[in-house]
């Protein structure tokens, strides 16, 4: 088993646009630990104008990256939550070396370390195309693609009835800044911790059920289903 006590942590990494979100909520369910997302997190601080939320819009919305102790400070709280108790799968964090250095030692300090990292590959020409043909539920946050992976309920969510909308920075030329920032901070994370041996890779090209399957794979659930066999 993969996850055991607070402050262990699986990593979703991957480019925006790799699927991690859609995925990232069934693995956390199937691992029983809360699925943390930085984006989403900081999403709910712009919705409720926080003083954190005003600050993240300015770089959210050019598709830039919010300055790393502020992320780091707002994900390391998210360990300390009662439902955190089994540890938490985190997506989207950390986007730079100097967030994954700052995640290794905290939880270091704390007894806990990042068990797995899972990277979902993507050929980076892809990802502006799917990005800008995405459409997110108001309500439950599922993520569909307007060709690829369309609502069974047409404007509506498959698993909430939510209204779906296409997220500001989803717009061509932000998406193209974000593609351009993953590539120059977040890929070096990456070979960070493919350096310390966590790294897993998975082909995220596949179709979302045989992603599915080798995500499970990767963070020890087929272990689980074996054991308790
Ligand atoms: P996402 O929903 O993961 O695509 O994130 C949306 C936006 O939130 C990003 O384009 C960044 O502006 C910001 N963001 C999310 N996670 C991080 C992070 N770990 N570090 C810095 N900025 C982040």
């Amino acid at each position: 088993m993969v996850l055991q006590a607070r402050n262990d942590v699986v990593l979703l990494l991957g480019a925006p646009g790799a699927g991690k979100g859609t995925q990232a909520r069934v693995i956390a369910d199937s691992l029983g630990v809360p699925h943390v997302a930085s984006g989403d997190l900081l999403r709910g601080h712009v919705r409720r104008g926080t003083e954190l939320g005003q600050l993240a819009k300015t770089y959210m919305d050019r598709g830039d990256l919010v300055p790393d102790p502020v992320v780091t400070d707002m994900i390391v709280e998210q360990l300390d939550r009662p439902e955190a108790l089994r540890g938490v799968l985190l997506d989207g964090f950390p986007r730079t070396v100097s967030q994954a250095e700052a995640l290794d030692e905290r939880l270091a300090d704390r007894g806990g370390a990042v068990r797995a990292a899972v990277y979902l590959e993507m050929p980076t020409a892809d990802l502006v195309e799917r990005l800008a043909g995405r459409l997110i539920c108001r309500k439950c946050s599922a993520s569909y693609h307007q060709v690829h992976n369309p609502s069974p309920s047409g404007s509506a969510c498959g698993v909430c009835g939510g209204e779906l909308y296409q997220r500001p920075d989803d717009r061509r030329d932000v998406v193209e800044n974000r593609v351009a920032v993953y590539m120059r901070d977040t890929l070096p994370v990456i070979q960070h911790y493919e350096a310390s041996g966590a790294l897993r890779r998975v082909d995220g090209t596949k179709d979302i059920e045989q992603v599915r399957t080798a995500l499970r794979s990767a963070v020890g659930l087929d272990d689980l289903v074996l054991a308790a066999a």
